[in-house]
Order: structure tokens, then sequence, then C-alpha cells
């Protein structure tokens, strides 16, 4: 069988390596970190640097085609590897979402609301963005975040100084705050030849920037469930993207509003290992490898719960739940924030 090579080894590399491996194909896994959690479940694991441009074409001599499992992969690494294999979602989605300015310049243009943003490289930017925008608003570097880290609220003006501070020296973005009902997002996917598929949005719970929780079916009408299944089309289609994207949404009164696109399988689509025929993972490997997508729909009313840090501590419970399907990461080392595993519940 083909053999997928995946950037990124962490517990979503591990996750779509899993995948992979029951449609018959092979995973080849490059992570920089000398026993990444996708390790152990990966057909052949390379540990080099990103910059080691031999490891890197002796990977891509490995491979049939190349996915990735984070979205900050280096500009050299991808401009070496897209000259020897297909990339798969290719560079404009990369561009697209390693740079919160380009991301929110990219969803304007497509016609879709957004946070109102500007970009700050100095504290005259940020006092002139203030005086624009009003507050609360949320100050963020534009490049490298995750889970919360790297954003600092700013309730009122006072706060700007250090709030900026906060970005040291970074490159950033203020984006007013949205006042959103509930947060959703869309896990879709679209295939080599066009075709789009999304999953039903769940509903996520955020506590201090992580993840905590998402809900399916989520508390929204119809016609919301089917307007954020359109815009993560137009998306899709416009990046002429290949491979699962998580578009997350807040839900206004004025209807959605795109936080922000990750052009990966994302956290909050875990819950479609219960309650999906064919999960994220396997939608992905299926559209990078070029087969035919599968059937996105939702058999069963799921709440996926991430374990995070201390979570762990509940594993032996969690474990003789009726209904509830666990799923560890086999990371060593617990730590606070740190994202050890998640739980699906199946709720009937
Ligand atoms: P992720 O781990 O999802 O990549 P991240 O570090 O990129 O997270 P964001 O998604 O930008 O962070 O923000 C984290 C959370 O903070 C959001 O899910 C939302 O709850 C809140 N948030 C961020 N930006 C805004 C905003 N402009 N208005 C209101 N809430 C916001
Ligand atoms: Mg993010
Ligand atoms: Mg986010």
């Amino acid at each position: 069988g083909a053999v997928i090579g995946i950037l990124g080894g962490g517990q979503l590399g591990r996750m779509l390596a899993v995948a992979a491996g029951r449609l018959g194909l092979r995973a080849h896994v490059y992570d920089p970190a000398p026993a990444p959690p996708a390790g152990d479940l990966c057909h052949a694991l390379t540990t080099a640097a990103w910059e080691d441009h031999d490891a890197l074409r002796r990977f891509a001599g490995a491979v049939d085609v190349i996915t990735y499992e984070f979205e900050n992969i280096p500009a050299a690494t991808l401009d070496l590897l897209e000259s020897l294999r297909p990339v798969r979602p290719g560079r404009r989605a990369l561009e697209v979402s390693q740079d919160r300015l380009t991301e929110k310049r990219f969803l304007q243009d497509l016609g879709l609301a957004t946070a109102p943003f500007a970009p700050i490289d100095s504290m005259d930017d940020l006092e002139a963005a203030l005086a624009r925008i009003g507050t609360p608003a949320i100050l963020k570097t534009r490049r490298l975040g995750y889970d919360g880290k790297g954003q600092a609220r700013i309730s009122a003006a006072a706060d700007a100084p250090v709030a900026l501070q906060a970005m040291a020296g970074a490159p950033a973005i203020l984006e007013g705050f949205v006042r959103f009902e509930r947060e959703i997002s869309v896990i879709a996917a679209r295939g080599l030849a066009g075709a789009v598929q999304a999953y039903d949005p769940g509903e996520n719970l955020h506590e201090g920037g992580i993840l905590r929780r998402t809900t399916l079916p989520a508390a929204i009408s119809p016609a919301t469930r089917t307007e954020a299944a359109l815009l993560a089309g137009r998306i899709l289609t416009a990046l002429d993207y290949v491979g699962v994207m998580g578009v997350e949404l807040f839900v206004t009164p004025a209807g959605p509003v795109v936080n922000e696109i990750a052009p990966r399988v994302h956290n909050s689509g875990h819950w479609t290992q219960q309650g999906c025929t064919v999960d994220q993972f396997e939608q992905h490997i299926r559209a990078v490898a070029g087969w035919p997508l599968g059937d996105p729909r939702r058999h069963a009313d799921v709440e996926m719960e991430n374990l995070i840090g201390d979570d762990m501590d509940r594993v032996a419970q969690i474990i003789t739940e009726p209904g509830a399907a666990l799923h560890l990461y086999g990371k060593t080392e617990t730590r606070p924030g740190r994202k050890m595993g998640h739980v699906n519940r199946i709720r009937t």
C-alpha cells in the first residue's frame, strides 16, 4: 500500500497513523522530538530537525504523499518537501492559517464575517486600534499561538501597555471581543476531485483558552447548521484544499463569525471517532491519498471531553463508565495544560 508521510507526531499524527493503518496504508512520521506520541503506532519514524535537509529528502523519498498534523511548518521545510512530493493540504492553506492577519484578510475577502481587527507593531498602533475597535478586545501574536497562548485580554485602554509587553515584541493583531451566544466548529473535508463533505457542527466549551468539551448536537438552528457547512465549503474551495479542516465559529445574533481555521484534523472533531461511520482521521487520510471521501453522517449524540493534566487521575473511573470510549495519547509526562487524552461519551 501507499505510504503517507505525516509531519508532526503528536496525538493528531498518532490518530492519523492509526487511521492509515486501518486502511492498509503505511504512515511514516517525521518529528524533531525523540519519542513523539505517534512513534509507537506508525510504520516508520524519522527523528530529525525541520532544518535537516538530508533527512527531509530521505523522508520524501520514502513516502508517496505528505500531510501534516500542525500548521507551523517552517517555509523552507515546505519549499523542499513540495519540490519532491505532493503536500496536501497545499501551501496556500498553510500560508493563510500560519498568520492570524493573513487569515482574517483571506476570510474577509471571501465575504465572511470576522471580529474587527488591526495589525499591531507598536504602542501607537495599539492606541489607534483601540480607539477604533474599542474594548473589550484581545491582543494575539500573529503566529505560533495555540490553546490561548500568546494572547492578552484588554478590558480597558489602561491594560494596553501590559498587553503589548506580553507579545514580547512579536507582530500582533488586535481583535474586538465578539459577544457570542456559543462557539461551534465545523469539521469539513475536500477530496482531490473537489467534493466537499462536512460533519455536523459541534458546540465547544473552552476553559482558560483550552478546549474542554465538544457536544453534539450543538444547540443551534437548522439555518445556522446549514450556513456553517456552506461557509466551510467556500473556504475549502477557495483554497483548493485537499484534506480535513477545522473551522472555529462564534454564533452571534447576526450570524456566524469565523474565529480561525486549522488546516488539519482538529481537537473539536475527535467526537467523530464514536459519532460517525468514517471519523475525521480516516476522512483526512482518504482525501490526501486521493480516495473518495467517506460518509460524515452523525449516528449518535456524543460529548467529547479532553483529559488535560491532572484529569488523568480520573482515568480509572472513566474506563468503567458505560458508553464511554477512552483515547489516551501515550504521553509519559503529565503537565498542567497538557492534552493527555480524551473521552467520547455516547449520550442516549
Ligand atoms: P486553538 O487551540 O483553538 O488554536 P488559539 O490559541 O488559536 O486556540 P483562539 O481560538 O484565537 O486561540 O482563542 C481561544 C478562545 O478564546 C476562543 O475559542 C474563544 O473562546 C476566545 N476568543 C478568542 N478570540 C476571541 C474574540 N475575538 N472574541 C471573543 N472570544 C474570543
Ligand atoms: Mg488557533
Ligand atoms: Mg482556536
